[in-house]
């Protein structure tokens, strides 16, 4: 793309970012550290979903000393039912390596911002441009979108070798320029609101006059869809054991994926296999618990990354055994769920049986 070309491209972008864009939080502020928090919430996750947690976690980590500070506990619990838990553990441990290596504040160089847990090369760009306004590119699905239409396709958006590259040799020519951080997010808006995958707006687009991809007349035919991988189906039994009005919780080993969050008992199991009894033997023998007998109820669906998995809910009482001291076990009241860390699937089970 010449350069006449980016310019005017770039001109009507910002113009129309501007006039148009969604009042979001953490556009409002030039914290790096609140935008740095506001980039690690974002990846793989809808703005909708992440407004209630922003402001939240703010509140209660207010900078990078006060995050450093606190616990994992108190941290998976100001992010529980956010999912992809593992970017809270790396906002912590990025915290920590800042007040260590960086003298308490946000690096300003992409280097260094991705020498910081979870921060890979579009979180360092945008932390990079936004907070700091250098003009460094941004590219995701996106932003490769919007730029595999507007070059008509020339540029596939694929994420393969040489058309990646070239993907971020435009993105890094449409940044050149005043208002970096504006441009960018500019981008990202338009992928997001206009420039969507189901279908483009382009009477509503401010680069139409530009865009290969409408000129062709089939804009929606760009980029070409990736094979996906099929879903993978899983079916799992998870037990909620009452005492009065609290449950079970249990904390997984410390290799899972969901250490430090509490959890229900749960397990994955085969088509047809008895839920109750393999949930049974389980509480026996990691815990010593014996339950009184468990009866099949809700069910309920939730998705982690490609697996779509279907919960059979088993409720029961203990008929023998301690909790209490035990430092894998707990009872948890409903009130007290949204400061206990628990993972996203045990959120959705609770939520649908608690009355
Ligand atoms: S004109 Fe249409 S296809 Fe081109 S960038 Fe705008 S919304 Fe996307």
């Amino acid at each position: 793309m010449n350069a006449g070309r980016q310019a005017s491209i770039r001109k009507a972008l910002l113009g129309w970012y501007r006039r148009s864009a969604r009042t979001l939080p953490w556009r409002s502020t030039t914290d790096p550290y609140a935008i740095w928090v506001s980039e690690i919430m974002l990846q793989q996750t809808q703005v909708a979903t992440v407004l209630p947690y922003y402001e939240r976690f703010l509140e209660r980590f207010p900078t990078i000393t006060a995050l450093a500070a606190a616990s994992e506990e108190e941290v998976l619990s100001a992010w529980s039912g956010l999912g992809y838990y593992r970017r809270a553990r790396a906002l912590l441990a990025g915290a920590k390596k800042m007040i260590r290596e960086f003298k308490a504040t946000v690096p300003v160089a992409v280097a260094d911002l991705m020498s910081i847990p979870g921060v890979g090369r579009y979180t360092a760009g945008a932390v990079a441009s936004i907070a700091y306004h250098q003009p460094e590119p941004v590219l995701d699905g996106n932003i490769r979108r919007v730029l595999a239409r507007l070059t008509g396709g020339r540029i596939r958006g694929d994420r393969t070798g040489a058309d990646e590259a070239a993907c971020w040799e435009l993105a890094g020519g449409l940044v050149e320029g005043p208002d970096p951080g504006d441009l960018n997010q500019s981008l990202m808006e338009l992928g997001a609101t206009v420039c969507t995958a189901a279908e483009p707006d382009c009477r509503s687009c401010p680069v139409m006059r530009w865009c290969e991809g409408y000129a062709s007349g089939n804009p929606g035919e760009f980029p070409v869809p990736a094979k996906r991988a099929a879903g993978v189906k899983v079916l799992a039994a998870v037990a909620v054991i009452g005492r009065g009005d609290k449950v079970l919780l249990e904390k997984p080993g410390d290799r899972s994926p969901l250490r430090g969050l509490w959890d229900l008992p749960a397990l994955e199991h085969r088509n047809g296999a008895d839920g109750s009894a393999e949930l049974a033997a389980h509480l026996l023998d990691r815990h010593g618990l014996e339950v009184r007998s468990l009866t099949p109820g809700e069910e309920v669906s939730h998705g982690i990354m490609n697996r779509r998995i279907r919960l059979t809910v088993y409720h029961g009482t203990l008929a023998r055994g301690r909790v209490a001291g035990r430092k894998e076990l707990c009872w948890v009241e409903p009130d007290r769920l949204d400061v206990t860390p628990v993972s996203g699937a045990t959120l959705k089970v609770l939520r649908a049986v608690l009355p």
